[in-house]
Formats: C-alpha cells, structure tokens, sequence
C-alpha cells in the first residue's frame, strides 16, 4: 500500500517536471526543515502511567511562519505527519497566505481520555515542543481529535514560558482571542470553493445531492451548510455508522442527535448501512471529511459521483487519482478544497497580533474572496499546463513556494 508521504512526493513530482524545476530545487521543496519527536507521559485518572509519542514536522518556511493542525489520533505517525506538514506547505500557498507548512499530533485514541488526561497530555506535549513553536515561527491549530479547548491548553501552557502570546495558536475559543467564524470555516471555505467549481460545470449547490464521510467538525459544518443553501444530503457516516435517505437527511436533526448521543447510529431519520460502503453511494457529489487514504486503487472504480470535494487531507492516492480522472469525475484536491480553516487560521492570527478583532460577516466575506481568488488562480494555472485540478493546485504552489526559496537564497 502507498503512504501518505509517497503519495504526496507523487503528486509533488508531477508537477514539478511541469514547472520544469531542477532536481536540487525539488529536493529542497521535498525535505523538512525540521523533524521533532518527543515522549509524553502521563499519570491516567486511574493512577497508572502512561506514554505517547508526539510529533511536530516543519515542512518549509520559505514563505512565512510555518503552519498546521495537531491531530490526536492511533494512525498518527512520523509517515503521516511528514505528508501532513508538506501538504501544508502547499495550502498556504494556494490560497496565497504569508505561510509555510507544519503538522503534529500524538499517537493516541482521545476517546479513550478523560478532560483531564487530554489536558494533561496536551500540556506535556506543548512543554516538549515550546521552544520550537511561537507567534512567528510555527503555529499550531486544531485537527482531526482535538478542538478550541485543545488549544486553549496550548496557548495557557506556552504562555507560562514566553508571556501571554494568542498568537501561538489557532482556532483557540473566542474568549481567548479565537475568530469569529474559524469553527465552521473549514466547511463553509469548501462550500466556496465548491460554488465556483459548480458554476464552471453549469450547475449549483442546491441542484445536487450529497454524501458525506465523517460528522466531525469539518463534515458537520459542510453538512449543516449545504443544508442551509437548500442542498439534499443523502448519506453520511462517522467513526459509529452510517445513514442514508433518499428524501435528504435532516441536518439539524441529526446535528442534535450526535450532541446526546456522541454519533449518527441510531439516528432515526435514515436507513443504517456499511460504513464502508459511504463513498460509493449513488449521488452526485462525494465529501470525504475523515481520514485521509479512503479512495485507493483498489475501492476507486465504485465511485458513482460526478464529483469528489476532498475536505480531509489526502483521502485520494496517485492509483485512485487516475481511475478517477479516467472516469471523468471531477476532484476538488484537498490543498484548495479544505483551506478554508488555515485561512480564517490567518485572520485570527493577524487579530490576536493586531489586539483587534473583526466580526463574523468580515471574515465570512474575506473567506470567500480567498477562495474565489485562489480558484481563479488554479484554473489559470490549469488552461496554462493543460491538467487535472490538482496538478494544477500544485503547481500553482510550488512555483510560489520555489520563487520564494529562491529569492530567500542559501
Ligand atoms: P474531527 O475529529 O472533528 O472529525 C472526524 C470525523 O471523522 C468524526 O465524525 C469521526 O467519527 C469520523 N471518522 C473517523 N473515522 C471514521 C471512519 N472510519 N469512517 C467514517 N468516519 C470516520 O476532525 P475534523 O477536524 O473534522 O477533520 C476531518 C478531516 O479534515 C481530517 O482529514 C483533517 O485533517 C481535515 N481538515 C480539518 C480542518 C479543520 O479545520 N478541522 C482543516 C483542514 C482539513
């Protein structure tokens, strides 16, 4: 099976022979700047001992500070943080943001941890790593298993070393210097980006129909939004099950249902079925919103959508990539698709290095702006090289990204 990190070098590739970079240029796009593992042990409310392994890569800071998620989660490895970090590096560039790329997480099941465990956890993690993090050197956000009190912890624990520093994370809680908007950005940035790709293709939002892997923060927003533009959801899954219904799923219902009960099995507003079976539903668009390797070679052919909008990070590898575009459905790629977090991330940080703070229609058209601006900007990239979306997203990045190398010099 292909990693994370092969899968991206592989995308990397391609559309660096594109550009028509040299190999020392790519081999400096490809390593990381820096690579950090660190032990972080715990006392468990049950008084035993326990351990886990960290990470935190620094693709590349050619562009500005380095930034991206911490993710908690069994899969986390130095592989898949590696990919992470790069891809990273990529999104900043895509939408044009004065970033670099960075990626962390801790090998753990977050379910498995009571408030106090994760709280503690977090804090020994951001003890280990606080030297190498900071408001204009690396700035960590929240990702799949952890949230705005994630970062809260964070923040607290780094300001015990430097002083009271906001910037040092984002996607922390409002009352802490958090943005208005940054919760849902990552869904309503996909639904922009969405929107665009839609009107090229003559079609809308509401004239199509939905399934959607994953009911966490970024699938619940791109389901509640979607709902909202009167758009028909008719599958969904998370880590408990999946629900399908043919009339359209009532979102907020459902959003209600996952609050009490802590997932969609259950939920009464749809038939059950194989969780597994999700991403080949008969609908016209496709949102993994989970984990990342979902379509592969091997699952790729059953695909009925017309359309994949990547809202996780690397759900598609290089084998499923082709059988896609061989069966003409249409990819949104992750590093433009789901921006909209890191974005909304960058006017939090901008405000919290301001002390000003901007309102939730300011962000909301700001966001979009972005989006609509990238997009243009990758179909240029696109009619220019004659390829994929997602040859063309990278591309777009990485002649950003090697200009700046350049231009930094040695
Ligand atoms: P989250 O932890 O809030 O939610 C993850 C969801 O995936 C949960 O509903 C969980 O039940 C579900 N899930 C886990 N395993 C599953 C499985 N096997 N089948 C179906 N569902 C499963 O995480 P999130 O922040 O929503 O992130 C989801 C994806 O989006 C990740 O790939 C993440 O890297 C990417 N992403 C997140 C953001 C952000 O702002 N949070 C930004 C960009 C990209």
């Amino acid at each position: 099976m292909i990693t994370p990190i092969e899968a991206t070098n592989t995308y990397l590739q391609r559309a660096s022979k594109l550009l028509g970079l040299d190999a020392i240029t790519i081999r400096q796009l490809v390593i990381p700047f820096r690579e950090i593992k660190v032990e972080c042990d715990i006392i468990r409310d049950d008084g035993s001992l326990a351990i886990y392994i960290g990470y935190r890569v620094q693709h590349d800071n050619s562009r500005g500070p380095m930034k991206g998620g911490i993710r908690y989660h069994p899969s986390v490895d130095i592989d898949e943080v590696n990919a992470l970090a790069q891809l990273m590096t990529w999104k900043t560039a895509v939408v044009n943001l004065p970033y670099g790329g960075a990626k962390g997480g801790v090998s753990c099941d977050p379910r498995e941890l009571s408030q106090g465990e994760l709280q503690r956890l977090t804090r020994i993690f951001t003890q280990k790593i606080h030297d190498l993090i900071g408001p204009s050197t690396d700035i960590p956000a929240p990702d799949m298993g952890t949230n705005a009190q994630t970062m809260a912890w964070m923040m607290d624990e780094y300001s015990k070393f430097k002083g009271y520093s906001p910037a040092v994370v984002t996607g922390k809680p409002i009352e802490l210097g958090g943005s208005e908007g940054r919760e849902a950005a990552t869904g309503r940035g996909l639904l922009y980006a969405a929107e665009s790709l839609f009107a090229d293709y003559g079609t809308k939002l509401s004239a199509l129909t939905y399934a959607i892997q994953g009911f966490g923060n970024v699938g619940s927003w791109a389901a509640r939004l979607l709902y909202a533009e009167h758009a028909k959801i008719v599958a969904i899954s998370d880590v408990t099950g999946a629900i399908r219904n043919s009339e359209g799923i009532d979102i907020p219902s459902l959003v209600e249902y996952v609050k009490q009960s802590g997932g969609i099995k259950g939920f009464a507003g749809g038939e059950a079925f194989p969780a597994e079976d999700l991403l080949f539903e008969p609908c016209d668009v496709v949102v993994p919103a989970a984990l990342g390797g979902v379509l592969t070679g091997e699952n790729a052919e059953r695909v009925q959508a017309k359309f994949v909008l990547e809202a996780a990070n690397h759900p598609t590898d290089p084998e499923a990539d082709a059988i896609l575009q061989e069966k003409g459905v249409i990819v949104l790629p992750d590093i433009y698709a789901n921006a909209g977090g890191v974005t909304v991330s960058y006017f939090e940080w901008t405000q919290n290095l301001q002390q000003f703070r901007w309102n939730a229609e300011r962000v909301n058209k700001e966001l979009r702006h972005v989006m609509q601006s990238a997009y243009k900007d990758i179909r240029e990239v696109q009619a220019r090289y004659n390829c994929d979306l997602r040859t063309a997203a990278f591309a777009l990045a990485i002649d950003r990204v090697a200009r700046a190398t350049k231009l930094r010099g040695l």
